[in-house]
């Protein structure tokens, strides 16, 4: 069952061969906010997969678009979009669109909450990184410390990378929670 939002959907959809094929004014607009400032035109035709370099997501996205396909009812799932300065709780509606064999996600925001600003999560960082690199997950944003994935101020405390001249590199990866919860997806 869809779900009326109450702040506009970012949309965007993909076609048969998983290539941009709609990008909607609110996702553009989203998209310039967070650093990324594009345009329709240089988005459609674009591969999916062209941003999307950690394997595991790729397979995660790839199976839930499977699952979309097969279903006619919304595959709805929480994530998080955060930016330096406010965590950002998102939803997303996935959902097939047989007359046109597309596939189209709809997010939208649920709630944001100020943070003290955190530069490990730049969208462009400029600043030389270090050789370190961190696992963040791409759903929920948590960064895998020492024993547990947490939220990206505990893992900063844990790794005491306060104390670091230098940022780590952030590789995206799915920790443990979101692989099961994103898995065992049901349909609306
Ligand atoms: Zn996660």
């Amino acid at each position: 069952m869809a779900i009326e939002p109450a702040h506009p959907s970012y949309v965007h959809r993909v076609d048969a061969e998983l290539r941009i094929s709609f990008v909607s004014e609110a996702w553009l607009a989203f998209a310039s906010d967070n650093g990324y400032a594009t345009t329709a035109g240089a988005e459609l035709g674009r591969p999916l997969f062209s941003v999307i370099a950690d394997e595991e997501t790729r397979h995660v996205y790839q199976l839930l678009i499977e699952r979309a396909r097969a279903s006619r009812e919304a595959l709805q799932f929480g994530y998080r979009c955060d930016s330096p300065e406010r965590r950002r709780w998102m939803q997303m509606q996935m959902r097939y669109l047989a007359d046109s064999d597309e596939i189209e996600f709809a997010s939208r925001l649920l709630r944001t909450e100020p943070r003290p600003y955190m530069p490990l999560i730049e969208f462009h960082r400029h600043q030389p990184a270090s050789r370190r690199v961190l696992s963040m997950c791409s759903w929920c944003k948590t960064v895998l410390a020492e024993h547990a994935w947490v939220e990206v101020e505990e893992a900063v405390m844990q790794l005491r990378l306060f104390a670091a001249e230098t940022m780590p590199r952030i590789s995206h990866g799915i920790c443990p929670d979101c692989s099961k919860r994103l898995h065992s997806l049901e349909s609306a």
